[in-house]
């Protein structure tokens, strides 16, 4: 339940670096070492191109950050350095979702256990009345959910503050109970939020492994309209489930989503009052052993939030 964030835990520091923040003081770096045309190519690749749209592409998220480059003053590389250049200012550079939102739900509550009559009463969310919430699953050694997806969002609250977005919980563990599941859908509705996510782990069957990324379905009935954000959120959630799968080597489930890692629902109140792209993430069985041994380890739990974050870059920089 206490917070364990990165900079407290030993383990927290093997993973890799985050990309953006160290990718372009690198090439800069670069520039001063490596002389010739080979570094103009390679900071022209590392950059992801730049021709004459130089904003654009993948870089159309940092905007107006782009324009403020500097000019070539990087070094005395000559006129070889000169598409080096083109990178952002390291200011641009470390920021690059700045000005965008990201409404981070960590699934459950901590104490939802202690207020069963608050936590079942039925909401609305359009298709159905669902209970406002539920307790969430464990392990068989008892570390909660709802202990797993606060930790896993803080991490990733502090990777996307680290890229410049502004973030908001649904919920930090400071609430004796919920929030309910449509209040969950509204926060990320009234943050008019660019990409919300709610971060779960399962409760399956012992064998049952592997992670699955679920997206909305179309719905459009009563107070829930989910037509707009379906296909943006389906970009959203195959970039998460890639990046997921990448930085923690889990496999895609192997029961549910035939092997792809995605599934469409359309009974989860969450997603079908949201009116912002939102995906949830099973990041894991609880209840499987080999699974419970990943989702308890916080290092494991740091590549899980590095996934996550980066699958929401790589969604929001190509908007
Ligand atoms: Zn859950």
């Amino acid at each position: 339940m206490s917070y364990q964030g990165p900079h407290s835990d030993p383990l927290g520091s093997w993973q890799p670096p985050r990309r953006s923040p160290l990718r372009r003081p690198l090439t800069l770096t670069l520039a001063a070492l490596v002389p010739g045309a080979l570094l103009g190519w390679l900071a022209y690749e590392a950059l992801g191109g730049t021709g004459s749209g130089g904003d654009g592409g993948t870089d159309r998220a940092v905007g107006a950050a782009t324009s403020s480059a500097r000019p070539s003053e990087n070094g005395g590389d000559g006129k070889d350095a000169e598409p080096g250049t083109l990178s952002a200012s390291p200011s641009a550079a470390s920021a690059p979702l700045r000005g965008k939102v990201v409404v981070i739900d960590p699934g459950h509550n901590p104490t939802n256990y202690e207020h069963t009559a608050d936590i079942n009463r039925k909401v609305d969310i359009g298709t159905n009345w669902k209970e406002c919430d539920t307790t969430g699953t464990s392990t068989n050694a008892g570390y909660s959910e709802a202990r797993f997806t606060l930790d896993v969002a803080h991490r990733l609250r502090t990777l996307l503050e680290a890229q410049g977005a502004t973030v908001k919980l649904t919920q930090d563990g400071d609430r004796a109970f919920g929030p309910c599941v449509d209040e969950r859908a509204e926060i990320g509705n009234a943050a008019h939020a660019d990409a919300a996510i709610s971060i779960h782990a399962d409760g399956s069957g012992e064998g049952n492994r592997g992670f699955h990324v679920i997206m909305p379905g179309e719905v459009h009935e009563g107070s829930a309209d989910t037509r707009a954000i379906v296909a943006p959120s389906k970009e959203l959630g195959a970039a998460v489930e890639g990046d997921f799968a990448q930085a923690t080597g889990s496999s895609p489930s192997n029961y549910i989503g035939d092997g792809t890692g995605l599934v469409t629902r359309k009974d989860l109140g969450g997603l079908n009052l949201s009116t912002v792209p939102k995906v949830f993430i099973e990041c894991g069985n609880m209840r499987d052993t080999k699974d419970a041994a990943l989702l308890t380890s916080s290092a494991w739990r740091q590549s899980a939030a590095r996934g996550i974050s980066e699958g929401i870059v790589s969604f929001l920089r190509g908007k």
